[in-house]
């Protein structure tokens, strides 16, 4: 399930200048290496790839989904319902449900979850409910053979500093839940004795394995 490693971005993108991608108006990414030839160092095709499981909507996290036409899609319910529920007063909100719906597409294969889910029911891969930075927005814990357990935030929180002191950033759909989820995490981290992964932490980032390193 190579696409589990694509959860948290910093996990299997290495980010720098020359191709551009998503959210055209808000902000631009850009990828030194497309997830293809990432996937290649490994010897695998996108086409290998039987489950892709996203943490949320947002551009920077389903760009790439174009690219699994054939792979089921494991997302919340919620987070399906709500890219594809009316626009509401916050544009730049709109416009993320906008290109949302764009990137997702029509999946083939959609597995809609409501809460948690122990996708190979071994307690190996467990997609946990953390709404609030979006009303469907999920975190990944991954347990491995010999690095114990990984917890992948999603955008649950956006820096450490951010998931020390509680702080939610404007664009997040529920305060509350934001909040909550965030202790959820702490917990879930505390219990499992999970290694904490957080997508936008640059400097956490650059101290992490990325392909075609890994962690087993
Ligand atoms: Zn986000």
């Amino acid at each position: 399930m190579a696409a589990s490693g694509c959860f948290g971005t910093p996990v299997c993108l290495k980010r720098r200048s020359t191709i551009p991608a998503t959210l055209p108006k808000l902000i631009v990414y850009h990828l030194d290496k497309s997830l293809t030839e990432q996937l290649a160092t490994l010897g695998l095709k996108p086409g290998d790839v039987g489950r892709v499981a996203i943490s949320h909507t947002h551009g920077d996290h389903i760009g790439n989904m174009a690219l699994f036409p054939d792979a089921t899609v494991l997302m919340q319910r919620a987070e399906y319902n709500w890219i594809h529920s009316p626009d509401g007063p916050n544009d730049n909100v709109n416009q993320l449900m906008a290109l949302a719906r764009k990137l997702l597409g029509t999946p083939k294969r959609l597995q809609l979850i409501d809460g948690d889910a122990d996708v190979f029911g071994d307690g190996s891969v467990t997609l946990l409910a953390t709404p609030g930075h979006t009303p469907g927005h999920q975190s990944l814990l991954v347990h491995l053979r010999k690095s114990g357990f990984i917890l992948l935030s999603g955008d649950v929180a956006h820096s450490e500093e951010n998931f020390t002191r509680g702080i939610v950033p404007t664009l997040n759909t529920n305060k509350a839940d934001s909040l909550a989820s965030m202790q959820r995490v702490r917990d879930l981290i505390s219990t499992y004795q999970a290694a904490f992964f957080i997508n936008h932490q640059k400097s956490q980032a650059q101290t992490l394995k990325l392909l075609p390193a890994s962690y087993d």
